[in-house]
């Protein structure tokens, strides 16, 4: 039987998150716009931490992270779930307390050094394998790590990397020869360089550069060889959290649109009594529940230790294309409004964009799902197997 109903724990915390993002988080979007728009970061110093603080009190703390290591491992639906709370305000909080996935592939050492404080927020990781010659063809990387005594001796450039500028170490993916892609932890001060990438939206990414920077053979993460399959396997696990947090930047535009329609006059009615916006808003309604049912299903398959990478690229697909749909209806709702910096909306606008371009472009999500179904990957109206 299908049941589409969330469990009552998961409409508890469903409920919890909410109010907490309502109550602690959302009011801190005025002082975040001011600084961004003045240059400033989006939070003063301490104050991530004073809420992630807060949300450890009452009991949030690494949504995705095993027991043992003092999270409450959630699950996939409920991250999600959870994803969809967080993704309502475009202040930068994050529930503290997680680490990247392919850090639990470490050795009991490597966990020690980059696990565990990353965790616990004493350190600050970046991942880096995009490079300026290649993106969407990840395998044709050129950096290099090469042999030289007891060290690995790695050279080359990466681009695009989130927190790359603020991270003290990175898990870099490099060729080694005769063996391929394979993964390093490697720490700031051994040698590598970080410059800002301005973009569009407001948190920059960096390029790095390794000139010749020198680390112990103990850096590697994982087998030579294997990074690539590392690297895929943490992007494809939580690839259902992109569009879950699409859900939830949505939900919220088109709560704004809502009530503006209904406050904003013209021609003697609200705007709202034109079927003109009404189908803007029903078009939205329809194309964010879609999405939010595709994505449910795909963190659920992961959930149930079914593969999962089919039904997610699915919803990162339809979650990037919907968001990017639903905002730029909220700003036609909102007329010459919704482009000033008065209102939010075109901070979203900036922001949204993003989700069609990383962690695999709309162009790759399409190019994976049909070459499933061209090569029998899949069966095609195979959902519920
Ligand atoms: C803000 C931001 C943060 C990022 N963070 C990280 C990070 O932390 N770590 C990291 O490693 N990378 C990161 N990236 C990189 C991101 O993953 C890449 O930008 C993305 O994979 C696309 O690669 P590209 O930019 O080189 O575009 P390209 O691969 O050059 O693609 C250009 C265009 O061609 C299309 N295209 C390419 N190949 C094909 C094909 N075979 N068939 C059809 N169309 C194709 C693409 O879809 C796109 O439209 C980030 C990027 C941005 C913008």
């Amino acid at each position: 039987m299908i049941d589409f109903s969330l469990s009552e724990e998961e409409r508890a915390v469903r409920d919890t998150i909410r109010q907490f993002i309502q109550q602690e988080v959302m009011p801190l979007e005025p002082q975040v716009l001011r600084n961004e728009r003045s240059g400033l970061p989006p939070l003063e110093p301490g104050q991530l931490k004073e809420l992630q603080e807060k949300a450890k009190q009452g009991g949030w703390w690494g949504i995705n992270t095993p027991e043992e290591y003092g999270g409450i491992a959630l699950g996939p639906v409920m991250s999600a779930i959870v994803a969809m709370e967080t993704g309502r305000t475009f202040v930068p909080f994050r529930f503290g307390g997680t680490a990247d996935n392919i850090l639990y592939a470490g050795t009991e050492e490597q966990k020690q050094q980059y696990l565990v404080p990353t965790i616990n927020g004493e350190r600050r990781s970046c991942f880096a394998i995009t490079e300026p010659g290649a993106g969407s063809d990840a395998r044709n990387i050129r950096t290099r790590a090469v042999k030289d005594g007891d060290d690995w001796v790695i050279s080359g450039e990466k681009t695009f990397i989130t927190n790359g500028n603020e991270a003290d170490f990175v898990m870099v993916f490099a060729v080694v020869p005769d063996a391929g892609i394979t993964c390093f932890l490697v720490d700031r001060d051994m040698g590598w360089k970080s410059e800002p990438i301005p973009t569009m939206g407001e948190w920059g990414p960096a390029s790095l550069v390794f000139e010749d920077v020198r680390v112990p053979a103990s850096s590697m993460l994982g087998e030579p060889g294997k990074g690539f399959e590392l690297a895929m396997q943490w992007i494809r696990q939580g690839r259902y959290l992109i569009p879950a947090r699409a859900i939830g930047s949505a939900e919220r535009l088109l709560q704004m649109a809502i009530d503006y329609a209904k406050i904003r006059h013209s021609m003697g009615h609200p705007i709202a009594d034109y079927q003109a916006i009404q189908w803007q808003i029903a078009d939205s309604e329809v194309d964010i529940e879609s999405t939010k049912w595709l994505t449910l299903y795909a963190a659920w398959r992961v959930q149930e230790g079914l593969d999962g990478r089919h039904a997610s690229s699915i919803a990162k697909l339809d979650g990037a294309v919907m968001a990017n749909k639903v905002v730029d209806r909220v700003m036609q709702i909102h007329g010459g409004m919704g482009y000033t910096k008065e209102l939010p909306v075109e901070r979203w606008y900036r922001e949204l964009r993003l989700l069609r371009i990383y962690e695999g472009t709309d162009e790759i999500q399409r190019r994976t799902i049909a070459r499933n179904l061209l090569k029998g990957h899949v069966r095609l109206g195979g959902i519920g197997e």
